[in-house]
């Protein structure tokens, strides 16, 4: 599946004009067109949004119509969502659960530990569960790997069947099934052999719902590529058997693609030989290439000598994009794709004390 780029929309010239920049922009009607073809490849795999990616409210509006359910990982992302979304099912995960997330009221509760469980067991609180397992199945070529090894996320095994023992000697908390997010950053073949080895798990405990976590590929370096998710649908579609809820909530790979980060640039100067742009704002409003080392993709612009991309902060750390083959002065507006997910919700705000930026709305 090929996406394509939009070019610079007239709202960045307006922003820029009006000097309101750096500022994010969101198109909603991209976002809405990008989940609803999402939803149509699926054919039946419910399809929750994991809020941690972006839990920007007009994100979740959207997300809303087309969603299963929110996956939350906080008592805060609870509250959030459950406040715009009062009626939509929620799942809430996360290792570290304090009492009152274990506590909360949800559609599923996602254990991660037998300690846990216990916990959750002592309250004699109703609840629907499924246990988070963490199996030996090779994850290479991950850009993250939550499981196939030592992680604190989700059971290795032996946790599981304990728990299952624990569950089994009491009817207050329902075992509804299991729960694997094992690894981002793989595309659609390597996830269906991941999806098959959890699935072939739980047909070995018994139960009927799974739930196969999200971390589709995102491809910074191509932005234009996307996930396959007619290959990923199709697959799961042959692997459920009748009677099994199969679920996944994906985060990064639903909303990365309708956010734009778009900033101006302050100052153009070459140091040892090497043409730095530097912009307005940074990596304290848009981590994301600073914690993936990657280089945020620019869009538009016209060619020219590669220029180092940096923000304003006082730290060799700040890099947005490295050697970009752009022609940049002072003045000119920059414009980073890809912005929509783990972007401004995960960076440091308040380093440099520095303004915020604005945000702004397009389509709906
Ligand atoms: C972060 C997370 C997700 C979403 O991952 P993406 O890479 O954004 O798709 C889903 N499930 C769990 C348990 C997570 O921690």
């Amino acid at each position: 599946m090929t996406r394509t780029l939009p070019a610079r929309s007239p709202v960045v010239e307006a922003l820029a004009a009006a000097g309101r920049l750096p500022a994010f922009v969101y198109d909603l009607s991209e976002l809405d067109a990008h989940v609803r073809s999402v939803r149509a490849a699926l054919r039946g795999v419910e399809l929750y949004y994991a809020v941690k990616a972006n839990p920007d409210p007009e994100l979740l509006r959207v997300l809303a119509r087309h969603v299963d359910g929110f996956e939350v990982a906080s008592g805060g992302e609870l509250a959030h969502v459950r406040g715009l979304h009062p009626e939509t099912p929620v799942a809430m995960g996360g290792p570290g659960k304090t009492d009152a997330e274990i506590h909360s009221e949800v559609t599923r509760l996602h254990v991660e530990s037998p300690g846990e469980l216990r916990r959750l067991l002592a309250s004699g609180r109703a609840a629907d569960v499924l246990l988070r397992v963490n199996l030996d199945v090779p994850v290479e070529g991950a850009s993250l790997a939550m499981g196939g090894g030592a992680t604190p996320f989700g059971m290795d095994p032996p946790s599981v069947a304990e728990c299952v023992d624990l569950i089994r000697a009491q009817d207050a908390v329902r075992l509804r099934g299991i729960h694997a997010h094992l690894a981002s950053g793989l595309e659609a073949p390597a996830m269906l052999d991941l999806a098959a080895a959890v699935v072939e798990y739980a047909r070995g405990l018994g139960v009927a719902e799974i739930n196969l976590g999200g971390g589709m590929a995102v491809s910074y370096a191509e932005p234009g590529r996307c996930f396959d998710w007619e290959t990923y649908g199709r697959g799961l579609a042959e692997l459920r058997r009748p009677g099994e809820t199969f679920r996944i909530e994906p985060g990064r790979s639903l909303t990365v693609y309708c956010g734009r980060y778009v900033t101006r640039v302050i100052d153009v100067k070459r140091v040892h030989g090497e043409l730095f742009a530097v912009v307005a704002g940074g990596t304290h409003h848009i981590r994301t290439p600073a914690t993936k080392g990657h280089n945020q993709p620019v869009a538009g612009g016209e060619p020219g000598e590669p220029v180092t991309i940096v923000g304003q902060l006082c730290t060799p750390k700040d890099v947005l994009a490295r050697r970009v083959p752009m022609r940049l002065e002072r003045g000119d507006v920059v414009e980073f794709a890809m912005a929509g997910a783990y972007a401004w919700n995960i960076s440091h705000h308040d380093f440099l004390m520095h303004p915020r930026p604005g945000f702004h709305y397009l389509g709906e």
